[in-house]
């Protein structure tokens, strides 16, 4: 009897899941190592004295790519999206809560007296992370290196005008574009989830911003979790 090809996935975050059950799909004998005492990593739950906290995500942000994943392991997504607007709140010092809606005019009246002219930075931002979305996505993030030379000879196919991005840190980006202080951190708060890198990988945090506005549902993570 021919005998499956072995794959050792280590670590079992959502990534490592997702990735061990398209192998299984494709015939592979998938073996899975996990330094935690469960699986989900980022997306866990704690759970202690009869509460239980969700330790991270909690909204689809890309939906199209867990369509995607069902359709290439033949499986119907367990659960139905749906919109969220608006997408979260965010409490600063419990002064003022700010809400994220998808309308641009809904959101930038929040900024009045705040943000001079925040509207058309608000847009002209979207409109740069667009840019560099369109130009790195297809290009950069949904393909594999096997070497760093490999990393390296995609990046540089890349448009350089680009590459200024590559020394700044996600805040440094956006104090670029916002002067008031609430403005950067509520924009910059996405990039908290990816922290500890100084020089943040900024193509993925831009796309996270840029999709979380356009985003298109709601269902708790930690379902597809315990369905995988
Ligand atoms: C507070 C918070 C909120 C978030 N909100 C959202 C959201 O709303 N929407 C969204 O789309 N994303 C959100 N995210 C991001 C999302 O949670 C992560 O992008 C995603 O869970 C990462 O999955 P991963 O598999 O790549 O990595 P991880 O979840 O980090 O998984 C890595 C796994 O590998 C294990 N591991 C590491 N090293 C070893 C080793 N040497 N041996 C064995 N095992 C090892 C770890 O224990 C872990 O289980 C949020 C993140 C946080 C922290």
């Amino acid at each position: 009897m021919k005998k499956n090809k072995k794959v050792l996935i280590v670590g079992t975050g959502i990534g490592g899941l997702t990735a061990g059950l398209r192998l299984v799909k494709k015939g592979y004998d998938v073996e899975f190592v996990e330094k935690y005492f469960q699986a989900g990593g980022r997306l866990n739950q704690i759970k202690k004295e009869g509460f239980v906290f969700d330790t991270g995500p909690s909204f689809f942000t890309m939906s199209y790519v867990f369509k995607d994943f069902a359709k290439d392991c033949g499986i119907s997504l367990p659960f139905s999206y749906e919109e969220l607007d608006p997408l979260y709140s965010i409490n600063l010092d419990n002064k003022k809560v700010f809400y994220i809606y998808k309308d641009i005019k809904k959101l930038s009246k929040q900024f009045e007296n705040i943000e001079e002219s925040f509207e058309k930075k608000f847009i002209d931002y979207l409109k740069k992370s667009e840019d560099i979305f369109n130009e790195t996505f297809n290009k950069v993030i949904q393909k594999n290196y096997n070497t760093l030379l490999d990393y390296i000879l995609t990046l540089i196919k890349v448009n350089p005008r680009y590459i200024p991005y590559l020394f700044r840190s996600f805040y440094d980006e956006i104090k670029r574009n916002f002067s008031s202080e609430e403005a950067r951190i509520i924009f910059s708060l996405i990039s908290s989830f990816w922290a500890k890198l100084l020089l943040i990988q900024w193509q993925f945090i831009l796309c996270f911003l840029m999709l979380s506005l356009k985003m298109t549902g709601i269902i708790l993570l930690r379902v597809v979790c315990i369905k995988l």
